[in-house]
């Protein structure tokens, strides 16, 4: 793997620390947030509220992103191009965004088994086929080959 630069910043930021959402019950919200597929068919819908103020949050997560999120990769939001936010401790990740209502980060947790489990239930869909995950995969394998130069 040659995912340490990506996990560099997270791990001397700090900031993880003040995080109070995530002591104990917290956290089991953030994993068990409501998913359902997107109408058109492009990713997962994660419904979530703000830690912070509570307000009402559909996140829509592309196959994109959990094709990298399955291949061990952070993945990166098309639309911002920012990458995710690694969460170390609790093995997972999740979209860099900000609440609309307050700016909070949102927190909510997908592991990479997660990904993978999305994956094939869009495969079994048709949402999605083998051979367009084949290839983001393949992609993903020459940059990490690339990195370690
Ligand atoms: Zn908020």
């Amino acid at each position: 793997m040659s995912n340490e630069d990506y996990f560099a910043d997270v791990r001397n930021s700090g900031d993880l620390a003040g995080f109070g959402v995530f002591d104990g019950e917290g956290i089991k919200d953030h994993n068990s947030a409501p998913v359902k597929r997107s109408p058109n068919n492009d990713g997962m819908i994660y419904t979530i509220k703000c830690g912070n103020c509570g307000a009402p949050h559909n996140i829509t997560v592309s196959w994109l992103e959990f094709i990298y999120g399955g291949h061990g990769h952070i993945p990166i939001d098309p639309e911002t191009k920012r990458p995710w936010k690694h969460e170390q401790q609790f093995g997972g990740f999740h979209p860099n965004m900000g609440c609309k209502q307050c700016s909070n980060a949102l927190l909510f947790i997908i592991t990479p088994d997660e990904c993978a489990r999305h994956l094939k239930a869009a495969q079994a869909a048709g949402a999605i086929t083998p051979q367009q995950i084949a290839a983001v995969a393949s992609q993903l394998r020459q940059q990490a080959a690339a990195y370690r130069r």
